[in-house]
């Protein structure tokens, strides 16, 4: 895979303001540049996109997605629509979408099992889970040595665990978002996974675009960390594109590009016609989002632009711009 991964997150309807065929053509123009591996997700709603993308380019890129499910029927549920609206018979990563702590991975192991079935059936070439946090990077790695200790602290059994490939996780430069400890800690939680034989590829290198200012310092750390086989990045302009992959590239940057980039400081709107349901607050777990006389209101120095609150908001009322 590329070192740099397209993150289509932020090509989604609850993101950028891109039809399908400007985002379609995004994408292309970064695979004819040389990336080589999308990360997208079933809460991104973007399926429709990629398999436009795949009908434009003529080497197939490998494409992780990912799945809340919690029971079997959900995975089944969440692998067909991906099969289908992707237009493959084999899904490259399945994922577990946002696991923060052993026991969401408890909760979601009747899934994960059943993801494991259709790695076996090769149906699926590999599987694991995405997280903001430091603890799911840690059980992973415990579940695959000979001792399972943390997960018999917690009188759990890692079961299906024991054969995850892949781990997601959040992050970056000055651990913006991680949801339990700081980058140092969720560095060595990274390196523990990685010496089990877990493959990782990081996001959120940016913070949400928190480190916009530090740009070049903070893809540098991320270019660092040597347990990354790839790096998923939210883009959404050429410009944005060629600049990330100049960086990822070792090419120097120019002051020029670097502004370009810096351009795109992001913020996360919340519309008058929301209802004050709460949901979106009980949703983040940043706790970025607070009521105020009856309306949601974000912080935005401490949201990480995950859209998570947005698949929430049944008025359709969050946008990320
Ligand atoms: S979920 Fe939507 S409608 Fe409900 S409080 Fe949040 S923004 Fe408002
Ligand atoms: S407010 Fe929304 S986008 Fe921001 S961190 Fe919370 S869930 Fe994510």
């Amino acid at each position: 895979m590329s070192r740099l991964c397209f993150g289509t997150l932020t090509i989604g309807p609850s993101q950028a303001a891109l039809c399908d065929d400007e985002a379609a053509s995004l994408i292309v123009y970064s695979l004819n540049k040389g990336i080589n591996f999308l990360d997208t997700a079933e809460l991104y709603d973007n399926y429709d996109v990629i398999r436009k993308v795949l009908r434009q380019c003529s080497r197939r890129p490998v494409i992780a997605t990912k799945t809340y499910a919690y029971t079997r029927q959900q995975a089944q549920a969440s692998f067909d629509l991906a099969r289908k609206k992707l237009d493959t018979d084999c899904i490259d990563i399945f994922l577990l979408h946002e696991q923060e702590s052993m026991l969401t991975m408890a909760g979601h192991h009747e899934a994960f099992s059943f993801m494991l079935e259709l790695k076996e059936k090769g149906l699926v070439r590999a599987i694991g889970l995405s997280t903001h946090a430091i603890e799911p990077v840690r059980a992973l790695a415990d579940a695959k040595s000979s001792h399972n200790s943390i997960w018999h602290k917690h009188q759990l059994e890692p079961g299906a665990y024991r054969y995850a490939d892949i781990i997601h996780p959040l992050i970056n430069l000055r651990g913006i978002g991680i949801l339990d400890g700081s980058a140092g800690e969720m560095i060595t939680a990274c390196r523990q996974a990685q010496s089990t034989g877990l493959g990782l590829y990081g996001m959120k290198a940016l913070g949400g675009g928190h480190l916009l200012p530090v740009y070049c310092e903070a893809m540098a750390f991320m270019m660092d960390l040597e347990f990354l086989s790839s790096v998923a990045v939210g883009m959404q302009s050429q410009d944005e594109i060629d600049t990330n992959l100049s960086v990822f590239s070792g090419l120097p940057v120019s002051d020029k590009q670097v502004k370009q980039a810096m351009r795109k400081k992001r913020q996360l709107r919340i519309e008058d016609w929301c209802s004050g349901c709460g949901k979106c607050v009980e949703r983040c777990g940043e706790d970025a989002l607070y009521m105020l006389r009856d309306k949601a209101h974000v912080n935005q120095q401490k949201c990480v632009y995950c859209g998570y609150c947005a698949s929430v908001c049944r008025e359709f009322a969050i946008k990320i711009f």
